[in-house]
């Protein structure tokens, strides 16, 4: 699974840093696949879809900080734990029960985004 940000974030911007896919946004704020990542320009995500990594897509929440769970590995490839969920002074970073993914899912998805 991803993890998801409650609506009990305090807006402290503490994990957005911490995280190795850039998958964490401030309210409001525009994200792309690009940031923090190798892609770029026409890619295919790793279920086939066509996608421009440079274009701007729509917030996932408006009000506190967000993570886009395309982007989320829940840090696997880079960490032994979720970063965000290390750093955050209210313990809002929770397991998306709604997103299951494998360990070689999240391994892929890592991959598919970093070139090294
Ligand atoms: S679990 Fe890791 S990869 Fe996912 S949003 Fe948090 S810091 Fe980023
Ligand atoms: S560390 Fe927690 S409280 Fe701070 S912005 Fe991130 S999710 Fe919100």
């Amino acid at each position: 699974m991803a993890i998801i940000i409650t609506d009990e974030c305090i807006n402290c911007g503490a994990c957005e840093p911490e995280c190795p896919n850039n998958a964490i946004y401030e309210g409001g704020a525009e994200w792309r696949y690009a940031d923090g990542t190798s892609l770029t320009g026409m890619v295919n995500l790793p279920d086939g879809s066509p996608v421009n990594a440079d274009e701007d897509k729509d917030p996932v929440d408006m009000d506190v900080y967000y993570i886009v769970p395309s982007k989320c590995t829940e840090c696997v490839g880079f960490h032994d734990e979720p970063q965000c969920a290390a750093v955050c002074p209210v313990d809002c970073c929770v397991d998306d029960e709604d997103i299951r993914e494998t360990e070689d899912e999240l391994l892929a998805k890592k991959d598919f985004m970093h070139l090294d």
